[in-house]
């Protein structure tokens, strides 16, 4: 089994033929919910390929709380240690899309912020036979460094998705980390150089592992992805797909990165995984039913 510590959010989506501006009413003419988080997308995209997979994070005691659970269990994902908090509203994105495909969003993160030690507590009670925990960053940075520690005690594999995007994270966490996922963006923002292509995410990836993570592996969008350990680096070129919408094509990229890894295959194969779970959720619109089945994805991967 593997475990995702982290984002639980509802997307509150509305269209409009163009952004308000301040003060201004407009007629939107389309709404929907989508439930996300990075937290939960990963949860999902492992769950959906089978993976026994336990989610640890909060929802508020609301209508999208019990919405969130209702989804991540249809999905397959054990909503067991996710805590309803009476104190806080669930997670919520307020994202406002024009028809040119411009968009405004607005992140409430709610109960996700109040993710704390009780929590990691509460993780650690589920350790046993875990082969790999997953962090991302929209919960409190100090709750992340805790669970990290507890499973690097624990001799659970931790993945760090260093997500979304943040210039200063505390040094002590690198070597807590076994596997860290950045994109070009959040990898320029570790490194502090531009991230642009295999040479210098290779570049961006050797500085990460001098700070102390095991490998590094920097995801390179349509381009592919760069991968660096000890005793190996190498590159791993995008599936070519048709690529309609690219959200959470990163959070799909981990779950089938840790997939492969719980099921014992090599590391490369695992960016395999990665890349073809990744290609896949961009050829369908929204998060969480862009993320491939088992069958679709070994179809895919015989193609
Ligand atoms: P993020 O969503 O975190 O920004 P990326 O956009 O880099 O992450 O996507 C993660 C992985 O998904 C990529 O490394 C790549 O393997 C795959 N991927 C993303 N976009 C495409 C695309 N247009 N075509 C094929 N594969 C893609």
């Amino acid at each position: 089994k593997v475990i995702v510590f982290g984002s639980i959010n509802m997307d509150l989506v509305v269209k409009t033929p163009r952004l308000p501006i301040p003060g201004e009413t407009l007629l939107g003419h389309d709404f929907f919910t989508a439930p996300g988080g990075k937290g939960a997308n990963q949860a999902v995209a492992m769950a959906k390929l089978g993976i026994p997979t336990y989610m640890v994070g909060r929802v508020g005691k609301d209508a999208e709380g019990n919405s969130l659970l209702a989804s991540l269990q249809t999905y397959g994902v054990s909503t067991d240690y996710v805590l309803t908090d009476t104190e806080a509203h669930s997670g919520v994105a307020i994202i406002a899309v024009e028809d040119s495909g411009q968009n405004n969003i607005i992140v409430v993160p709610g109960a996700n912020r109040r993710v704390n030690t009780e929590d990691v507590e509460r993780l650690s009670n589920i350790f046993d036979n875990a082969a790999a925990l997953l962090l991302q960053l929209e919960i409190p940075l100090s709750a992340v460094i805790l669970a990290a520690k507890a499973a690097r005690n624990a001799g659970i594999s931790v993945i760090l998705d260093p997500a979304p995007a943040q210039k200063d994270i505390p040094d002590e966490i690198y070597p807590l980390v076994d596997i860290i996922t950045p994109n070009e963006i959040e990898a320029a923002q570790l490194v502090g150089f531009p991230v642009n292509n295999p040479e210098t995410a290779l570049e961006a990836a050797a500085v990460l592992r001098q700070r102390g993570v095991k490998t590094a592996i920097v995801k390179l969008g349509a381009l592919g992805v760069c991968c660096a350990t000890e005793d190996e680096s190498f590159f791993v070129p995008a599936f070519p797909v048709e690529a309609v919408d690219t959200t959470a094509a990163g959070d799909a990229f981990n779950g089938g990165l840790v997939a492969a890894l719980t099921e014992g295959h090599s590391l490369r194969q695992a960016v395999v995984w990665g890349a073809a779970a990744g290609a896949i959720a961009t050829t369908l619109p929204g998060a969480m039913p862009s993320m491939p089945s088992r069958d679709t994805f070994n179809q895919f991967l015989k193609d």
